[in-house]
């Protein structure tokens, strides 16, 4: 893996900053002299500009860790692809008990006769949207 000297300090000035103290000493798994300017993301051993594989979102060492952590990448995405899409769903079903329950009184106001059935149904779907809304909010903050 080649990288330019500039990608190389950086890699090692990020290293510095977050790593745990003693990831900033380690040296590469394969070289045991050469400091590690990374950590593969599948199994955390040290390594080398030499060494290490830029991946979608981190390092890795090997090709099959490559593999690994692409497989971890697509499942994260995913997951949170499900997660919007549940969100999604979530609003959609928050909107239509809103609307329900508008209805619901809208009849109450109109025809007086069925105010006593009309104001209790509209009640309880302004509760169930209010319910599902408080619910989307919490998968949103998962
Ligand atoms: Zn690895
Ligand atoms: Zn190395």
């Amino acid at each position: 893996m080649n990288l330019s000297r500039p990608k190389m300090a950086g890699l090692l000035f990020l290293n510095l900053i977050f790593s745990p103290s003693t990831q900033i000493f380690m040296n590469c798994y394969n070289h045991q002299t050469v400091p590690a300017v990374a950590i593969c993301k599948n199994c955390n051993k040290g390594l080398c500009p030499q060494c290490l594989t830029e991946v979608e979102n981190g390092i890795a060492c090997t090709s099959t860790c490559v593999e690994e952590v692409k497989t971890i990448n697509a499942l994260i995405s995913r997951n949170k692809n499900l997660t919007k899409r549940a969100t999604g769903n979530y609003n959609r079903a928050v909107f239509i008990y809103f609307a329900m329950a508008l209805l619901f009184f809208y009849s109450g106001f109109t025809y007086a006769g069925l105010r006593y059935y009309m104001f209790p149904a509209g009640a309880i779907f302004l509760f169930i949207s209010i319910w599902t809304l408080i619910a989307a909010l919490k998968v949103k903050k998962a």
